[in-house]
């Protein structure tokens, strides 16, 4: 084998991987061998790209939007977006196309909204478990990341007294995922009211990643963004990928004060350049066109969650909570064993059912495994059955 000279920054050894894309390339390979696998892991929606979106899309590419835009996007698609998010967000006086960055995917928005706020030794609050580009980084950029739990008997809400004790005056950020993944909790108006009230007296930026914002199925969505006093020190992230069905077009936003948005852009400006012509297009029509396929989408993953609620909680050593939004369960397996690694992998391998083990996304997920429901009712049925048949013979 040929012995390469070139060597890995030190820097890199601060990033972590996503264990849905690791379970996945797993899952991938038992199909090779000709395994047939329910895939519970990837946090994408099943359904396809509204009609007129894609229209819209194939459209834009004909009449040649096919060059570089400005980094922070085009104009009438971040006046589009400043509407609609003001619009559903409540938000008074609206948002302005200058305060809106788009990108291709909010994944990228994490990396350049925490590059252009944090420096090394801050500290960077956020709940464990949590979506894990958070932590890579956080600890990329050698800021502190500070862990806050969240509580299974509050549907995975945040413990907000922990939350107020590990609030100092290094705390430049407090992220929110609200809808949350990987357990599907949702916080409350109250909840948002107490950290808006903490927020502003430790002078904290809060960066709302509201990515399942349209994923609601209890009460109505409320960003932290529409309160009293928050919308200048709150920078809100949403996308395309989860509401509409487009996770891989790669679209996502940013709403902020502006000259964070011009900060932000120019970390854009230096990486990515700017986000596909064409697909911003798709992204106008998607925002300004029907909303009946989103809402059919939401009854339909209510639909699901009911369904995996119950089978799970129909297995002995299961117990698993009925969560408020996204398309995530994260049931209790601690019932079963405490290793979820080793039980996801007895699941994957005897029952052809891909999870994650709850621990990927933090050391709090011990115990437990996050599923996605974003699969059909047939084969959420048929991944129940399998579970129930493979745990009768599991040795904990
Ligand atoms: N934030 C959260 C909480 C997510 O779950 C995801 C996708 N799994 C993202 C951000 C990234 O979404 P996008 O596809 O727009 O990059």
């Amino acid at each position: 084998m040929l012995i390469s000279a070139i060597r890995p920054s030190a820097a890199m050894s601060r990033l972590s991987s996503e264990g849905a894309f690791e379970v996945l390339a797993r899952a991938r390979a038992l199909e090779a061998q000709g395994r047939e696998i329910v895939h519970l892991e990837i946090g994408e929606p099943d359904f396809e790209t509204p009609e007129h979106v894609k229209a819209a899309g194939m459209a834009a590419i004909e009449d040649n939007y096919t060059h570089y835009t400005p980094s922070a996007g085009i104009a009438p698609l971040r006046e589009a977006i400043a509407a609609y998010a003001s619009q559903f967000r409540g938000i008074s006086p609206p948002f302005g196309a200058d305060d809106v960055v788009v990108s291709p995917g909010l994944k990228p928005l994490i990396w350049n909204v925490l590059c252009a706020l944090v420096d090394p030794g801050d500290e960077v609050v956020f709940a464990d478990p949590a979506y894990p580009a958070y932590s890579s980084c956080t600890s990329y950029l050698q800021a502190k990341a500070v862990p806050v739990p969240l509580l299974e008997r509050t549907g995975f809400r945040l413990d907000l007294d922990e939350l107020a004790a590990k609030l100092t005056e290094r705390t430049r950020v407090l992220i929110l995922n609200s809808p949350h993944n990987p357990t599907g909790g949702v916080l409350t108006r109250s909840d948002l009211e107490t950290i808006a009230d903490l927020a502003q007296r430790h002078d904290v930026t809060i960066v709302s990643d509201e990515i399942y914002s349209r994923n609601v199925y209890g009460s109505e969505f409320i960003s932290i963004a529409s309160l009293p006093g928050m919308r200048e020190r709150t920078i809100v992230l949403d996308g395309f990928s989860k509401a509409y069905a487009m996770t891989g077009w790669r679209l996502g936003y940013g709403i902020m004060p502006a000259h964070i948005a011009r900060a932000v852009a120019l970390m854009g400006q230096n990486t990515y350049s700017c986000t596909a012509s064409f697909v911003q297009q798709a992204g106008i029509r998607a925002l300004e066109g029907p909303d009946q396929p989103v809402k059919a989408m939401v009854e339909e993953f209510r639909r699901r969650r009911d369904t995996i609620v119950a089978g799970l909680n129909a297995i002995r050593g299961i117990r698993c909570a009925t969560p408020e939004g996204a398309f995530y369960v994260f049931p209790n397996v601690g019932g079963i064993t405490p290793d979820d690694r080793r039980l996801g992998s007895y699941l994957l391998e005897e029952a052809g059912v891909a999870t994650l083990a709850g621990t990927y996304f933090g050391a709090a997920g011990s115990g437990y495994l996050r599923m996605s429901y974003a699969n059909s009712l047939e084969h959420i049925r048929v991944a129940l059955d399998r579970m129930r048949a493979a745990l009768a013979n599991f040795a904990g």
